[in-house]
């Protein structure tokens, strides 16, 4: 009984933390924007994506946070079916702490590099520059990666269906965002970003091209 009451509350607090920092950056970047109404806002959300993917973007995100409140502070409106186990599996829940713990940070390290470029839409601000440093010197989309890990380490926290049918539907709306996102940056900065995109992989590190690289190199030394 205790560690139910823990868990929940440490879900909680997860999830807010994680929100919070979210948010940080979210409102530093708006700050840097010029004021814009509602509707040149939504004009905005919805000039690289289809309506249907934004629309089902913000659904899932609300969705996720009626969840945690509800599991966590209202536990008996929760459907038992939805919970995949039953029996106290406390070392499931203490892994999917240490996960979100470590997406916690790795999503600031993510926001003091993209820093005022970070949006919930697909846009190119004003001064918008191509952030190589930090994670994105290794992978194009670290912040999307850190969500999806984040939201996995919730799972493990609750065990429960609707987190999972939430993280596959990310899934889906996030695979189609990237191509779109790749697209819009290859429009804003051409060549620039087609040799980022040589270096780097979306998801993970593309080690492979630099060992080809280096004997490539090591090659060019041999001959000289
Ligand atoms: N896909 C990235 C960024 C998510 S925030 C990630 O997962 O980390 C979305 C915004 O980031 C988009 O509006 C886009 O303009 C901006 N963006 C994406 N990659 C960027 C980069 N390498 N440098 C600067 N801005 C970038």
């Amino acid at each position: 009984m205790f560690e139910g009451f823990f868990f929940r509350i440490v879900l909680l607090a997860l999830f807010l933390i994680f929100m919070g920092i979210r948010g940080y950056y979210g409102r530093k970047a708006k700050s840097s924007d010029s004021k814009r109404t509602r509707k040149e806002r939504w004009a905005e959300q919805v000039r690289y994506e289809s309506r249907v993917l934004v629309i089902l973007r913000i659904m899932l995100v609300y969705a996720m946070i009626v969840f945690i409140v509800v599991w966590s502070l209202f536990p008996f409106l929760i459907p038992p079916y939805t919970q995949l186990v039953l029996v106290n599996l406390s070392w499931i829940q203490w892994m999917g702490f240490v996960i979100c713990m470590v997406m916690i940070f790795a999503l600031t390290w993510v926001g003091v590099h993209l820093d005022r470029q970070v949006s919930g839409s697909l846009e190119i601000k004003e001064g918008h520059t191509l952030v190589t440093s930090g994670p994105y010197k290794h992978i194009r989309h670290p912040m999307y990666l850190v969500y999806f890990i984040f939201n996995l380490g919730l799972f493990l926290i609750c065990v429960n269906l609707v987190v999972l049918v939430i993280i596959v539907l990310g899934l889906i709306v996030t695979a189609s965002r990237v191509r779109v996102e790749e697209e819009m940056m290859i429009g804003q900065f051409g060549d620039q970003y087609r040799n980022y995109m040589e270096r780097t992989g979306r998801f993970f590190p593309k080690f492979q091209r630099k060992k080809k690289d280096e004997k490539l190199i090591g090659f060019a030394g041999e001959l000289n």
